[in-house]
């Protein structure tokens, strides 16, 4: 039996309209011979539009009831999509993912799935249902639902397809597939035909959301091959897949960019053994992700300057754990929005000699001038002003 899961995002199932032509899209598979499982997210705008009720009731709203709260949004998507399968003459309705159940470990806001139950879905497709799987969401050991990260039903996906063992995962969005970047701000971004998942990982884990970086990790421990197409427009997409299935001779596959950093630097901090650890510790303990880290050579042997990036949203909680740690000492604190991070990548980097002149020379030409610079073996990072980052 061939099973494809169909992952339909929130810009696809936007509006009544949109909700229509996902289920004759769905539809399509089952001439296709498939056994269809479908997994959908919110309609676009819900998840925000419930974060900001969450916020307007608390500004401190508990975590388990945030999940609660926004995995809703998926509910209705998922119910109006079995609905209208229904009124086209197929058998369908919705699953919630308590009702597998999707199993989650970790903290609310951001667990992970590590097992779905299969049982009651292949019992119904054998009955020639059509199961339409909430994504985004899971319970935990104590009953209670879970969410696993904003973009998070590409995960779900991803997952369904390891545990079914599907023949195809499909992830159907709002543009033709994963581009050189991103489509709508850029429209010389060329499609992607073939990307592997290291590529596509950088990609999304540096701004590119057509894929959640979650997901990508799943799909590449798993061998998952997935594809990226339109929900509105009939095109070949994007095969994202293991590099060894890859032929090309392209240096750089793409670039991306982010647009919520913040830029924290200490000068003057007494440089001993240990001060990096001091200041990271309590940063990570609070869920706060640090991302470009740079450490000057202190002059005098003394004192030294570290410069990192992190997550505007974290901005303030930052300056506050910093001020009032007690195991490191510095002379001042700068903090600075508005800074974005251009990253290039490609696998072809490895074996190419003078991509990173050749992408500083460029910012040179621009007059753009780089604050901290990152590289790993496939991609090279610099933090620009973000006013720079539309210049042509
Ligand atoms: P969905 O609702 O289907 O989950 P998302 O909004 O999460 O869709 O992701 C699709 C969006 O990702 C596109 O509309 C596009 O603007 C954006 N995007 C950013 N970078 C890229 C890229 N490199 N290729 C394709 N889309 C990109
Ligand atoms: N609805 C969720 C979100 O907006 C999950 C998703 O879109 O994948 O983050
Ligand atoms: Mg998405």
């Amino acid at each position: 039996m061939k099973i494809v899961v169909l992952k339909f995002g929130g810009t696809s199932v936007g509006t009544i309209e949109k909700i229509k032509k996902v289920a004759q899209i769905i539809g399509s598979y089952r001439k296709k011979k498939y056994k269809i499982i479908v997994v959908s997210s919110a309609m676009s705008g819900v998840t925000n539009e419930l974060i900001r009720k969450s916020y307007a009731i608390s500004k401190n709203f508990s975590d388990s009831e945030y999940d609660t709260l926004l995995s809703t949004g998926e509910q209705v998507a998922c119910s109006l999509i079995a609905g209208r399968l229904i009124h086209n003459g197929f058998k369908s309705r919705s699953w919630l993912a308590w009702q597998l159940p999707i199993l989650t470990s970790g903290n609310y806001k951001n667990s992970r799935i590590y097992h779905v139950n299969k049982n009651k879905i292949l019992n119904y497709i054998h009955k020639g249902g059509i199961p339409i799987i909430t994504g985004f969401q899971g319970i935990n050991q104590n009953q209670r639902i879970t969410t696993i990260g904003r973009g998070g039903s590409d995960a779900s996906a991803i997952m369904i397809a390891k545990f079914f063992k599907a023949h195809r995962c499909i992830i159907y969005t709002d543009v033709e597939g994963v581009y050189t970047t991103d489509p709508n701000k850029l429209n010389k971004a060329k499609k992607i035909k073939i990307i592997s998942y290291e590529e596509m990982l950088e990609m999304a884990s540096l701004g590119a959301k057509v894929m959640q970086p979650v997901s990508i990790q799943d799909a590449r421990l798993n061998r998952i091959n997935v594809e990226v197409k339109s929900s509105f427009k009939k095109s070949s997409g994007t095969l994202i897949t293991k590099r060894t299935n890859i032929i090309s001779n392209k240096i750089i596959t793409g670039i991306s960019s982010t647009q919520n950093d913040s830029k924290v630097s200490l000068i003057g901090v007494r440089d001993k053994p240990g001060v990096a650890a001091s200041i990271f510790k309590p940063l990570s303990k609070n869920s706060i992700n640090v991302d470009m880290v740079v450490q000057n050579i202190s002059a005098n042997g003394k004192e030294t300057d570290l410069t990192f990036t992190i997550k505007t949203e974290d901005l303030k909680k930052t300056k506050k754990i910093i001020e009032n740690n007690k195991n490191i000492k510095f002379r001042k604190l700068f903090l600075k929005k508005d800074v974005a991070k251009i990253s290039i990548i490609g696998v072809g980097m490895v074996t190419t000699p003078g991509v990173t002149f050749r992408m500083f020379q460029t910012l040179a030409n621009k007059k753009i001038n780089i604050q901290v610079i990152s590289t790993s073996e496939i991609k090279i990072s610099v933090l620009i002003d973000k006013k720079d980052t539309k210049k042509p």
